[in-house]
């Protein structure tokens, strides 16, 4: 087997799924909505497979999700990118990243990894042949350590991978921190994969940035999206990428023999999904939040420290708060047991030491599934 990823289990993710199978608890765990995602986009994918063509088709993406992804950058953000040149379809942000890699790095070529970090970063990373440098956001409050930071940049530094709104810190990186990053990146001539798949589960007054609006970063910025999060169908796995026509070309190679293309009807679907009025993306941020704020008030009035929520579809708590002095595995294998909840611990997110006392809600449920989790929650704590 191949050494890189030898040393990898099976992901957290899958894990603890499968934990909560077998103990017939409610899946809080890994982030996705149980809903079945907008009926019309259904209708558009089904109807599409049953009329056709079902056969490959172009290896950049159907034009019409590439007009549309092109059309999404302008609407949303003012940016001007060519749908012909500059945007590729992928399947899943996970192959996004993946073509990203493998395309861009040279073996020996150092990445500034943000911990805590998304599950694929690090193995893509390495099995690319890339040198990952770590750079650590602590919770509670994940802000930035500018000095660390500046200093992970040496004259190897290929790329940055950036997630914002970040999994699972929910965090939403301010224009302030989006600047300081775009004068190291451009100091150090250097590019940055920027995973922005929660780009549309932003809430409050928080508004997501793509670090590709900032001055002098156009050219330097490879934005990934994915229809899984904007159109809550996680199953899907439809990507987007954006990016100049010099780092897309790059990309594509890699893109070309590892998917090669994304099936056609999903893309059909997607491309109506991206052209949705304003309606859409409102309600799509609107629901969520409100359901942000019911696990919220649910677990504050239980007496969990729930950590602030500025994006994706993650709340995070303090298991210190209710007296758990065991570590985040623990917690979340002993609410899997005898509360019935499944949840992620925050460590998993890290290669070495954090604190071990965070564990991750995934949210996106129905109000009654939130309501008995929480309820199983309270008991177990009262008991
Ligand atoms: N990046 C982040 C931060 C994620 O949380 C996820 C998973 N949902 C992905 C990428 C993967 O997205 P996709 O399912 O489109 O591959
Ligand atoms: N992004 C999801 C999460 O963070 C998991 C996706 C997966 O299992 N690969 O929970």
């Amino acid at each position: 087997m191949n050494s890189t990823l030898s040393k990898y289990g099976v992901t957290v993710f899958e894990a603890m799924s499968r934990l909560a199978l077998e103990n017939n608890a409610i899946n809080l765990g890994q982030g996705f909505p149980d809903e079945n995602g907008p009926e019309e986009l259904r209708q558009i994918a089904a109807n599409a497979v049953i009329r056709g063509p079902n056969q490959y088709p172009p290896m950049l993406g159907i034009p019409e999700l590439r007009q549309a992804v092109a059309a999404h950058n302008k609407r949303f953000y003012e940016l001007d990118l060519n749908w012909e040149t500059e945007i590729m379809v992928t399947s899943g942000a996970t192959e996004a990243i993946a073509s990203s890699l493998f395309g861009l790095l040279e073996p020996g070529d150092e990445v500034i990894l943000i911990e805590p970090l998304y599950d694929c970063y690090l193995p893509l990373v390495e099995r690319a042949g890339g040198i990952p440098k770590f750079v650590q956001l602590k919770a509670p409050q994940w802000e930035l350590p500018q000095d660390q930071f500046s200093e992970a940049f040496s004259a190897k530094t290929k790329l940055i991978i950036l997630n914002s709104p970040h999994n699972p810190g929910s965090k939403v990186f301010s224009r302030d921190e989006l600047q300081f990053i775009t004068d190291l990146v451009i100091k150090n001539n250097t590019y940055v994969v920027c995973d922005e798949v929660y780009e549309h589960l932003v809430f409050d007054d928080h508004k997501h940035i793509p670090l590709m609006t900032f001055p002098g970063m156009r050219d330097r910025c490879v934005k990934v999206g994915s229809a899984g999060k904007t159109f809550s169908m996680t199953a899907w796995k439809v990507g987007y990428i954006s990016a100049s026509e010099n780092l897309l070309k790059a990309i594509s190679k890699a893109h070309q023999f590892l998917t090669f293309t994304t099936p056609t009807f999903l893309q059909e679907a997607v491309a109506v999904g991206l052209s949705q009025n304003d309606i859409y993306f409102k309600n799509l941020r609107s629901i969520q939040q409100k359901k942000r704020d019911r696990l919220k008030h649910a677990l504050d009035e239980i007496g969990f420290e729930v950590l602030k929520v500025e994006g994706t579809y993650f709340l995070s708590i303090d298991i210190r708060s209710v007296g758990f002095m065991g570590s985040d595995v623990d917690f979340c294998k002993d609410i899997i047991r005898k509360a019935g909840v499944a949840a992620i611990p925050i460590s998993a997110f890290y290669q070495g030491e954090d604190s071990g006392s965070f564990a991750r809600f995934c949210f996106s449920k129905k109000d009654h599934i939130l309501d008995d989790a929480t309820k199983l929650l309270g008991q177990y704590i009262n008991s």
